[in-house]
């Protein structure tokens, strides 16, 4: 696939979540703040507008045709980003992401995502999402989220084995990360604020017909994949 050049400072662009089970795909614009060799940093500002798409033929999970209804009518809701304002840390090639979240510019804390390293397409990155996820305070206390769903997903078959453990082990690779206080941790980000001239960004034209929403982006076919979605976080549950 080509790979389109980097985007200028300012930029939307949109993140979407792809080769989830149940045949949503989920789509959020954020402004590029940095793109370079070593990071893709994303701005997302509360009050955006977030973008779902369902399509019945990629639902694997759902087990009526009610079932596949409320799907489809919970992803036709016009969804709103409230409350915080994320800067998203994407370093090209790791298993994760990690945002840090700001209400009324004090800072909460960093939500650390496990999924699929992003790949890039014209209108932005896709990823995969990967179920578990650390909260990390402000002072660097950790905790882990959703390991039991990630247990239940093995339990159910939507998730191999030798998958969890990889994206537990991505885990415990931020966690060591966050124990050294390395980078990100000490890099000064919770001092960072956005250019107030920015606009909030918008979903770009075409988001949900671009090719690619089957593909679960850890594993090479989209026809071998079983990961099912998991909740995106819409709020840091479980945060100060
Ligand atoms: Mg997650």
């Amino acid at each position: 696939m080509r790979e389109p050049g980097r985007w200028e400072r300012g930029t939307s662009v949109v993140v979407r979540y792809v080769g989830h089970a149940d045949g949503v795909l989920h789509a959020r614009p954020h402004v590029v703040v940095r793109d370079d060799p070593e990071l893709l940093a994303l701005y997302l500002p509360a009050g955006t507008a977030l973008g779902l798409s369902y399509d019945r033929r990629l639902d694997r999970v759902s087990r009526s045709a009610e079932e596949r209804a409320a799907r489809a009518q919970a992803a036709a809701r016009p969804h709103l980003w409230r409350d915080f304002d994320v800067l998203r840390l994407m370093p090209p090639g790791a298993a994760h992401s990690t945002w840090l979240f700001w209400r009324d510019g004090r800072h909460l804390g960093w939500y650390v995502n496990m999924e699929a390293a992003y790949r890039r397409h014209d209108l932005g990155v896709d990823t995969t999402d990967n179920i578990v996820d650390l909260w990390v305070t402000p002072d660097l206390e950790w905790r882990w989220k959703d390991l039991d769903e990630l247990e239940q997903r093995v339990e159910r078959g939507l998730v191999r084995p030798d998958e969890a453990r990889s994206f537990r082990r991505e885990g415990e690779r931020v966690i060591a990360a966050v124990e050294a206080r390395a980078s990100p941790f000490r890099d000064g980000w919770e001092r960072w604020a956005p250019d107030p001239a920015w606009p909030i960004p918008t979903l770009p034209a075409g988001w949900a017909e671009l090719p690619g929403r089957e593909s679960d982006l850890n594993r090479g076919s989209p026809t071998d994949r079983a990961s099912g979605s998991a909740p995106l976080p819409s709020e840091p549950r479980g945060g100060p």
